[in-house]
């Protein structure tokens, strides 16, 4: 086979040719296809290994970053890139480096500013819970002080107003008493009797059984008369076996009915004294309170119908102006 072609610069003037065996240049068709296919495979396999080393360079960096910013988010914030790319990736794994250094820093701020908050508030409440109980403690013992106080002032008011023998009212808290149903009796013109108890031959029963079982009986006498009274009513022990009774709004008349009921519950049931029986009467003076006289006159004028009463035989009731028709015994 044979071939032509002009040569280069000759101006066409020149040719240059080649004269081959057809089998010659068969068997050289075969070694450029062989040498083609394999620097066909030569360039996939290149590009393969250029593709792999870029990946290691690029993409191996990119994916640290990532797992970067999944410690951050998960909280791990003290830990740094090390790997060096010596290019551009250098940059982003350095920003990644400082932003996760600051990130570390600002939350060690917080955290110890956290600290310091929850110290001051266990602090604070170390000194509320004290203070509580301080607060308390003082609290407590002024409770106990004021009710000492209230124990001591009830007793003391009871002691001014109270015969501490009978328990019934003394004389200064019967003339409360009068003093306010007076100031009533102005305001609405409602009576009020007196009347005026005194036992009869008492000296006998303490002259026979002793003075202690005395003091027993007028203990005991003062319990049931004050029983037979309704609650507006007031009793006082007003001397040795003496006692006076105020009755609100009761006339003359009532407070002679009312007298005659306590006389009989008296005379009429025993008392013991020590587990001894005894008998007893008592004799009783009724007075109405009279606008415009002092209340002594009418306490007088009560009295004054008890001696009528022991003058005419004892264990009776006698009102105001009673006449005595016998003599006093003792
Ligand atoms: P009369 O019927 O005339 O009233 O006779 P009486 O004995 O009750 O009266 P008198 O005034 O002679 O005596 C009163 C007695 O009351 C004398 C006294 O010993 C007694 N007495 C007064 N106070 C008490 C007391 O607190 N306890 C005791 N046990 N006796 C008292
Ligand atoms: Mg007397
Ligand atoms: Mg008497």
């Amino acid at each position: 086979m044979s071939g032509y072609a002009p040569i280069k610069h000759g101006g066409g003037r020149y040719l240059v040719g080649i004269d081959m065996r057809a089998d010659q240049v068969y068997e050289k068709y075969k070694g450029l296809r062989v040498s083609g296919l394999i620097s066909l495979l030569a360039s996939i396999a290149l590009a393969f290994l250029f593709a792999r080393f870029l990946s290691a360079k690029f993409i191996a960096p990119i994916h640290l970053a990532i797992d970067r910013c999944t410690a951050i988010a998960a909280g791990k914030l003290d830990e740094q890139i090390t790997l060096r790319t010596h290019d551009e990736l250098d940059h982003l794994l350095k920003a990644f480096n400082d932003m996760s250094a600051a990130l570390a820093h600002t939350e060690h701020k917080r955290r110890e500013a956290f600290d310091a908050l929850q110290r001051a508030k266990d602090e604070l409440e170390i000194r509320v819970r004290q203070r509580t109980a301080d607060l308390s403690e003082v609290n407590n013992r002024l409770s106990n002080e004021i009710a000492q106080r209230i124990i001591a002032q009830t007793a003391l008011q009871e002691a001014a107003t109270v015969d501490p023998l009978t328990r019934l009212y003394n004389r200064r808290a019967m003339m409360e008493h009068f003093d306010h149903e007076i100031g009533r009796n102005k305001r609405n013109q409602l009576p009020f009797s007196v009347l005026f108890i005194d036992l009869d031959h008492f000296k006998r029963i303490n002259d026979a059984k002793g003075h202690e079982a005395g003091d027993c009986v007028l203990i005991e006498i003062s319990i049931r008369m004050k029983n037979m009274l309704r609650s507006q009513d007031s009793i006082a022990r007003w001397g040795g076996e003496e006692f006076v009774v105020l009755l609100p709004e009761t006339t003359l008349a009532e407070g002679r009915i009312v007298a005659e009921k306590i006389r009989r519950a008296i005379a009429d049931t025993p008392f013991y004294a020590h587990g001894v029986e005894l008998f007893l009467t008592a004799s009783f003076g009724v007075a109405e309170f009279r606008p415009g006289l002092d209340i002594s006159q009418t306490i007088n004028a009560a009295d004054a119908a008890v001696y009528a009463a022991k003058m005419n035989g004892r264990n009776r009731v006698e009102i105001e102006g009673a006449v005595a028709r016998g003599t006093h015994q003792a």
